[in-house]
């Protein structure tokens, strides 16, 4: 059966690349259009995200002239994170099937034919994952694979490599829609919902003309973010501190007892110092704990759906 497609594109401030970008769009939807993979029904959809520049100018104008392009407008700037979302809640109520990605043309357009056979093979997210960074520059490269590794042993749950190029089905946009928190890392989001997933490698190019909109503050701030969203371990370490230094500081005063018993002399201050960190450390624990209880209440904020339900044998029937 013939699905519709719909591809979601934040932009903002993109009046230098949109033209080529949908240019480039129109042509692949009007290729799987062609071959019977999708329906005519399918759109591009664009999210000016509070552009300053003709951005809007330039999807209102092509929501016109194209009939597979259409457009969606966000009253201010909110965001990559946020832009996406409305984009992807949108066109859920319209597709079968949805496709994030950039607006720059970082993304290969080609490899929505790949992602769209593993759709077809049951697969319901598929993670576009970047094959190399060679193209990036040498400090992209290092913050962003460091940032990869530092999530993991955060215990974030994220694809090496994958950013925000993905397909989806709409049962899982219709899951997903279930998470209601504000705080948003879509990327660390969509691996909770489980199903069936796939990845597809692909080359990642550079941008196509324009700027990064993210400087280097935004990306400290997203990653600070993706951490600050998903884990309480820098929590678990507050208290794991406090216990190791409450440990350390017991054996240091029982040590300075038994120097004492055998007769051993040592400056007094050694003794004052094993109870002031005697103390912080038991400080330390403390506040560990109350993190601890931060971290449920955290959680708890979050509702975020305990389960999903991904097949019924009763509804089948
Ligand atoms: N973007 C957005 N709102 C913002 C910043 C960025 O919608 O506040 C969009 C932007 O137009 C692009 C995508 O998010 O389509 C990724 O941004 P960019 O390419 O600048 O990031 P980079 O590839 O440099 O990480
Ligand atoms: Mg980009």
């Amino acid at each position: 059966m013939k699905k519709i497609l719909y591809i979601v594109v934040p932009c903002y401030n993109e009046e230098e690349v949109l033209k080529e970008t949908a240019k480039r769009l129109t042509k692949k939807l009007n290729e799987l259009i062609k071959l019977n993979v999708i329906t005519k029904s399918s759109r591009i959809l664009f999210v000016n995200d509070g552009s300053k520049d003709k951005t809007w100018e330039i999807i209102k104008d092509l929501d016109y002239k194209e009939e597979l392009c259409t457009g969606i407008s966000l009253s201010r700037n909110r965001g990559h994170q946020n832009a996406l979302l409305a984009g992807l809640l949108h066109a859920k109520e319209k597709a079968d099937i949805i496709i994030s990605m950039d607006a720059d043309l970082q993304d290969d357009v080609d490899a929505i034919d790949e992602m769209l056979k593993k759709y077809s093979e049951g697969s319901e997210i598929v993670y576009g994952v970047r094959k190399s960074r060679k193209k990036d520059s040498f400090f992209k490269r290092i913050t962003a694979q460091g940032f990869y590794k530092f999530m993991k042993r955060m215990g974030v749950d994220i694809v090496y490599n994958h950013a925000d190029y993905r397909l989806t089905s709409k049962r899982v946009l219709n899951h997903f829609a279930d998470y209601k928190e504000v705080n948003l890392f879509l990327r660390g989001m969509f691996p909770l919902l489980g199903f069936k997933t796939d990845i597809v490698y692909y080359e990642r190019s550079e941008r196509f003309a324009g700027k990064s909109k993210y400087s280097f503050k935004k990306m400290l701030d997203f990653a600070w973010e993706g951490i600050t969203s998903f884990s309480t371990r820098p929590l678990r370490f507050i208290l794991n501190f406090g216990v190791f230094i409450t440990m350390l500081s017991i054996i240091g005063l029982i040590a300075l007892l038994v120097l004492y018993l055998v007769n051993v002399v040592y400056p007094t201050w050694l003794i004052i110092i094993g109870f002031i960190a005697l103390f912080a450390g038991i400080e330390i624990t403390f506040m560990g704990i109350i993190g601890e209880y931060i971290g449920k209440i955290y959680s708890e904020t979050k509702a975020r759906p305990r389960y999903i339900i991904s097949e019924d044998l009763e509804e089948q029937k």
